[in-house]
């Protein structure tokens, strides 16, 4: 069987410092190219969870008053909107590639069913995951964890964007005496708040026993090492 594996990016990880536009078209590409390029020399299943903080993130517009689920509705369509993207640099790759929405919207993707996901990815589809889970009080972190779980990947693939390249004993931007781990334990992540991906998804992984390696996705190749099994950034396990 193909290894499964999912793939967690930012929305933050489409745009770039280069252009002041939402969703950068050459970052996009970049990071399609690496993708199909990878999927098909390694023969994997891949499917891709995209957040969409470049866009929206519920938690500003509940701090500005705004109705939490409301604001939580526009942040999962923003995710949408990052998934339409990446599906259309993916296929003009020529990678096959199928947009499931947790939330109904039949004119510009198949709703997630689960069963339909994986004959998707035993067809050398790549999916993409939008509107998170559908439900509001969640992130796209936990999203990608869940999926993980139901179609059982062997690893979640978590990009960072932000200059960090893994997990690190403290935040190495503001204390530079912080150190990489090149694995840490489920357990240490959890009770030192080490910084990886929200609560709700670690104790997921925990509880299911799903790896997730942390790396910089925006290093050239490392995309494609992560995606090959090679240990870049850290591995949470
Ligand atoms: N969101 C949600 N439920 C989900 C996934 C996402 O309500 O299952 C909303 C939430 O408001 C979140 C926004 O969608 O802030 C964008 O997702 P996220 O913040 O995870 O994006 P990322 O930071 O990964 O780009």
């Amino acid at each position: 069987m193909a290894n499964r594996l999912v793939l967690k990016m930012s929305g933050e990880a489409l745009a770039s410092a280069a252009s002041d536009e939402t969703i950068d078209a050459a970052t996009v590409d970049r990071i399609a190219r690496e993708i199909a390029e990878t999927r098909e020399s390694l023969d994997l299943e891949l499917a891709i969870v995209v957040g969409g903080g470049n866009i929206w993130r519920g938690a500003t517009g509940a701090m500005a008053g705004m109705d939490r689920s409301t604001s939580d509705a526009m942040g999962m369509l923003g995710t949408v909107i990052n998934a339409l993207a990446l599906q259309d640099a993916l296929e003009q790759h020529n990678q096959p590639t199928r947009v499931l929405s947790a939330l109904r919207m039949a004119e510009v993707a198949e709703p997630y069913i689960r069963r339909r996901a994986m004959r998707h990815l035993e067809k050398g589809r790549v999916i993409v995951f939008a509107a998170g889970m559908g439900n509001p009080y969640f992130t796209t972190d936990t999203a990608a964890a869940l999926r993980a779980a139901e179609i059982e990947a062997s690893l979640l693939l978590k990009g960072t964007h932000g200059g960090v390249d893994g997990v690190y004993s403290a935040d190495p931007k503001v204390d530079p005496s912080a150190v990489k781990f090149d694995e840490v334990s489920f357990r240490k992540v959890v009770t030192e708040d080490l910084r990886v991906m929200d609560l709700t998804a670690i104790t997921f992984c925990s509880d299911n026993s799903l790896p997730i390696r942390v790396f910089d996705v925006m290093a050239p190749r490392n995309l494609h090492r992560a995606l090959a099994g090679e240990p870049v950034g850290t591995l949470v396990s």
